[in-house]
């Protein structure tokens, strides 16, 4: 069993669904209300765990209900929570999302909550593990100087380093340059990178512009196109992404990142980690929601 920190957002995504949007000023009878814990840093946890490795997750929620049922949440998933945080006079990061069931479209409001008061001091306290960890994986949804000591950190004590630059912002090459594995959508890549891939050609031009820039390895997830990557003095890669029928892509990417680091952190082959990442992502875009859709290893045999 491989050893994984997550450091990442903790949100809950209360949803409601209803025939129509309310305009302003308007009030709308809704059909549905789901509440589902999310943010990019709980989906990855949860998806390294259900690939089988242990997870450590850092995160900060608030001193309210919805805190308090995401800590639950991740104990049941065997994640290792002891170092949640939990912010005294602040909530928890929440998404409260609208969804007009005839178009489909959605309007969303984030509020970062508890995620958005995380230091980079704070991460003195769980330096000890980060050292244990195999592999260190985060993403961009807290501030960025916890998630560029945290890098620091991992490449202190040669723990291998994984980024989700999710969602897209520009980054230093400094930053860049702590990271061992980067793993960017099409958008992330080509705000990154400065270069819209569009054809073959460009796409490995947008590998070979990143990998300039971090350590071992770019994978960049295409969709329903797979995955296209390359080592450090390797040529791209395309694997394919499996064929079904998508009804929900939310946290396809999540799914892949946690299982990705899952499969490295017991030693599997680059290529093979790959695979079986996509594997597992193909099969989360088959269910509806992030966190319920997430497959179980066993789902994968
Ligand atoms: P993100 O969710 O971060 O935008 P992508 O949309 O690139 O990331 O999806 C991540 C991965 O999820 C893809 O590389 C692929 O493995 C899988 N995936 C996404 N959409 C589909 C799809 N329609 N069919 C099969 N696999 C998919």
């Amino acid at each position: 069993m491989g050893k994984i920190v997550v450091i990442g957002s903790s949100n809950t995504d209360m949803v409601a669904t209803a025939s129509s949007m309310p305009l302003p000023g308007q009030t709308v009878h809704g059909n549905s209300f789901t509440v589902i814990q999310g943010g990019k840093g709980a989906n990855q946890a949860v998806a390294a765990a259900r690939a089988g490795a242990h997870v450590t997750f850092i995160a900060k929620v608030g001193d309210d209900d919805f805190g308090k049922q995401a800590i639950a949440a991740y104990e049941t998933e065997g994640i290792d929570t002891c170092q949640i945080e939990i912010q005294k006079g602040c909530s928890t990061g929440v998404a409260v999302i609208t969804v007009d069931e005839s178009s489909g479209e959605n309007s969303i409001v984030v509020i970062g909550g508890a995620n958005a008061t995380f230091q980079a001091e704070e991460l003195d306290e769980i330096e000890a593990d980060i050292e244990e960890a195999d592999i260190l994986l985060v993403q961009l949804e807290i501030p960025l100087a916890v998630v560029e000591k945290a890098l620091r950190m991992a490449h202190k004590y040669k723990v291998q380093t994984v980024l989700n630059p999710a969602p897209a912002i520009e980054l230093s090459d400094e930053l860049l340059g702590l990271v061992d594995i980067l793993i960017p959508n099409e958008t992330e890549a080509a705000l990154l990178s400065g270069i819209t891939a569009e054809s073959e050609e460009s796409l490995n031009l947008v590998l070979d512009k990143l990998l300039q820039h971090v350590n071992e390895a770019v994978i960049l997830t295409l969709g329903s196109q797979g995955v296209v990557y390359r080592s450090k003095g390797g040529a791209p890669i395309h694997i394919k992404a499996n064929q079904v029928k998508a009804i929900d892509t939310t946290a396809a990417g999540d799914v892949f990142c946690g299982y990705l680091v899952s499969f490295l952190s017991e030693n599997n082959a680059i290529d093979e980690a790959i695979k079986l990442a996509n594997n597992a992502a193909a099969i989360s875009v088959t269910r509806k929601g992030a966190q319920p859709s997430i497959p179980f290893i066993k789902e994968l045999k």
